[in-house]
């Protein structure tokens, strides 16, 4: 069992603070993502979460026991640095069983649990070929048996799919997760690419400046963004945002969108200043001719079964995913209309969700 608890972790780097008091907790066997935009952490979190860097100030709880100031070594925690790091002169068994062999563990030992690895990654038949003339999936299989074979309480992986192309990124993050699932270790995993985040994790944690945004699964993050900058980070094509000059009161169910009324989910707090921002995912804006706030079309992207219509409004350009089967012109004045629940309400001045 390993149960990670982060408790108001903070990491300065001489002047520059590169972590801020951030505290999240991954789940025992949780596939946990650290995401957030290049610079914002994410790295410097999970070395602090190996041991390679200590925190200025906070707590690292593994399985209940705070490890922060402990040496990377007696945490029993796997980082997997980069896929591709094997030794090609040795075959692909002396690859998986090295970490076994520097440990001193019995050679019959070994020789169970590299075929048990080698059956759960599918490489049994290219046991005994040196990893040199592997192919890169291959190899990244070797390099995850190795990493696996010691058998951690948890493992630690940075952006470990980062270097290959679209395609084989996409099967390895499905076997990656695959295995995981087989295995059932707590994984923590950074990503800058939101969609990977989503596709992958149980669990997101979204930082930006050293800051944790938020944390959640993926559907909380992306149905109910604390922030503007993680209703922004998260979704493609992102959210539209609607700003207008209006200060929200708690409990507000409405508001006023260039004169039209517009119902909102109520607010549990009310703005800090006098602006406001409406957030409306393309998916959730309806062209409907009866709507009484009303935009028009200046372009429509086709994507198959969906397309992309772009709509200037009094509040800024609107993006809405309609079906393709709808038909539209460019230049006609349409009706938009936005699913009450799912809309979220910002505070201009904090960026912090009302409801
Ligand atoms: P990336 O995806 O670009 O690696 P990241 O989110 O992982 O970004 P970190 O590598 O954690 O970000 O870095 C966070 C900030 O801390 C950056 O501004 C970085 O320059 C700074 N930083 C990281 N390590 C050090 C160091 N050893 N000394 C000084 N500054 C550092």
């Amino acid at each position: 069992m390993a149960e990670i608890v982060i408790r108001n972790l903070r990491k300065e780097f001489g002047g520059f603070t590169a972590v801020k008091e951030s505290s999240f907790t991954i789940a025992d066997g949780e596939f946990f993502m650290l995401l957030g935009p290049s610079g914002c952490g994410k790295t410097t979190t999970l070395r602090m979460i190996a041991g390679l860097e200590l925190p200025t100030s906070g707590q690292i709880l593994l399985d209940g026991k705070d490890v922060a100031n402990m040496r990377a070594s007696a945490r029993d925690i796997a980082f997997v640095f980069q896929m591709f790091a094997l030794y090609p002169h040795l075959n692909v068994r002396r690859n998986i069983s090295y970490p076994l062999v520097s440990q001193g563990v019995p050679r019959a030992e070994i020789k169970a649990r590299v075929a048990e690895i080698a059956r759960i990654l599918g490489i049994e038949p290219i046991l005994d070929r040196p990893v040199g003339g592997l192919s890169a999936g291959d190899r990244q299989r070797v390099a995850l048996g190795r990493a696996i074979v010691r058998r951690p309480k948890a493992f630690l992986m940075d952006e470990p799919l980062g270097a290959l192309d679209a395609e084989f990124r996409e099967r390895m993050a499905e076997e990656l997760r695959a295995l995981h699932d087989r295995m059932g270790a707590t994984t923590v995993y950074v990503t800058h690419d939101q969609l990977e985040a989503m596709q992958m994790g149980d669990k997101i944690v979204v930082m930006n400046h050293g800051v944790v945004e938020q944390w959640g699964t993926p559907q909380d993050i992306y149905d109910e963004p604390a922030t503007l900058f993680v209703a922004e980070f998260i979704g493609s094509p992102p959210m539209n945002f609607l700003r207008f000059d209006e200060a929200i009161p708690e409990g507000a169910t409405t508001v006023r969108l260039s004169g039209v009324e517009i119902a909102v989910p109520r607010t549990k707090q009310a703005t800090t200043g006098s602006k406001s921002v409406l957030g409306v995912r393309p998916e959730h804006v309806r062209l409907d001719d009866a709507a009484p706030y009303r935009g028009v079309v200046v372009a429509a992207e086709y994507l198959g079964t969906t397309q992309i219509v772009t709509l200037d409004t009094p509040s800024g350009l609107v993006k809405a995913r309609v079906a393709s089967s709808l038909a539209v012109r460019t230049g006609e004045t349409v009706g938009l209309s936005f699913t009450t629940p799912t809309l979220s309400l910002f505070d201009a001045a904090s960026g912090r969700a009302l409801a």
